[in-house]
């Protein structure tokens, strides 16, 4: 990271610090004391700045609220016992960022708005970066339409901006999830590979329906049969079947998570055998039935790894084996969580030290 944008700072009067327990926060309620934006106007990225994070203008017409003209990333800094801020492999949020960007019609954002833009909040910041055991910094870079129009067109104006959010220990609970039937996320030739907000929204509703029947979260299915696994909710999904790490291919129907991608790069270091390809719902039921379904779990910033404690599917509900006597999701975890925080090697190069 070379220092050659010229980044504007308005500090706040007086920080928010204070008011925070770190202890008891809660996810993306508190807001770090600034933010970073920039403006893209007249085919250039120009005016990037650090202000205090507060409410902004943005033109009732813009195609960001009317057409979902926006996307966005999720990434995680940590506080290790020394006081340094990790993040962890920012540079495939910022590869994805503009994957999402392409399918949105938005101009690509150039690396160095992207990374100064970054260190030089998480610098102003760094205080927000809570060191409590399970603690992180929540980051979440966004690009979205400032269009003054509200015909639908590629847009000409967009702001790139950065907010930041402490979220607390993250204790998850193992899920209850239920295999979808009906509803969709994403279907082949549509966005699901990307992040951005249109895919989000819609998924909300059916998610409550499974909620309200005692469910946490969904299992997606492919759009067109629904005879295949996709993802759990907005995670990647994974299954341990005799032994091999089990996980759906990438395509686009399926976002190319980070957690995803890391869990399986551990996996083949640790000598385990990996399958990418299509899942069938029909092998994971009977599996779940015959007892030989050994770990579920989805993989994401947000929880690393969610453990999936039961599936429903159609009528029936299957009971997975303990948590506890799951190996491997336990053990990437662990493993993970160990090189966020620097206490191991970091093999794979995967931290950067802000
Ligand atoms: C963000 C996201 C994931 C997880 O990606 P990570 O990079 O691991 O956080 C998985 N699925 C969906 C739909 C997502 O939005």
């Amino acid at each position: 990271m070379t220092e050659t944008l010229n980044i504007s700072v308005k500090k706040i009067a007086q920080s928010k610090i204070s008011q925070v327990d770190f202890k008891n926060i809660q996810f993306g309620k508190t807001y770090s004391d600034h933010m970073f934006t920039a403006d893209y106007i007249d085919g250039e990225w120009k005016n990037a700045r650090i202000e205090p994070y507060e409410m902004m203008h943005i033109s009732p017409a813009s195609p960001a609220l009317h057409y979902g003209i926006s996307v966005f990333e999720g990434l995680k800094a940590f506080k290790t016992a020394d006081g340094v801020v990790n993040i962890f492999r920012a540079d495939k949020n910022f590869e994805r960022l503009n994957v999402s960007a392409e399918r949105m019609c938005m101009p690509r954002l150039p690396a160095d708005l992207y990374y100064e833009g970054l260190k030089a909040l998480l610098e102003i910041d760094s205080e927000w970066v809570p060191d409590v055991e399970g603690t992180s910094l929540y980051i979440r870079p966004f690009i979205f339409s400032n269009d003054d129009y509200i015909g639908i067109r590629p847009s000409l104006n967009f702001k790139f901006m950065i907010i930041t959010c402490p979220v607390g220990a993250y204790y998850a609970k193992p899920v209850k999830v239920k295999i979808e039937d009906h509803y969709v996320r994403a279907v082949e030739g549509g966005s699901g590979y990307c992040k951005t907000g249109c895919n989000y929204g819609p998924a909300i509703y059916p998610a409550k329906l499974a909620q309200d029947k005692g469910y946490d979260q969904l299992v997606w299915t492919d759009g067109k049969e629904h005879k295949y696994i996709e993802e759990s909710g907005t995670m990647n999904i994974m299954f341990v079947i005799d032994g091999k790490l089990i996980t759906p291919a990438l395509g686009d129907t399926i976002l190319n998570g980070i957690t995803r991608n890391s869990v399986l790069a551990i996996a083949r270091d640790w000598g385990m055998e990996v399958e990418e390809r299509k899942v069938e719902v029909a092998e994971v039921v009977a599996a779940a039935r015959e007892g030989k379904l050994e770990e579920a779990f989805g993989a994401g910033t947000a929880a690393t790894i969610a453990h999936i404690q039961q599936i429903g599917y159609k009528d029936e509900d299957f009971e997975l084996p303990p948590v506890e006597n799951r190996k491997f999701s336990n053990k990437v975890l662990a493993e993970l969580d160990n090189m966020k925080l620097g206490k191991i090697e970091d093999r794979f190069n995967w931290i950067t030290k802000i």
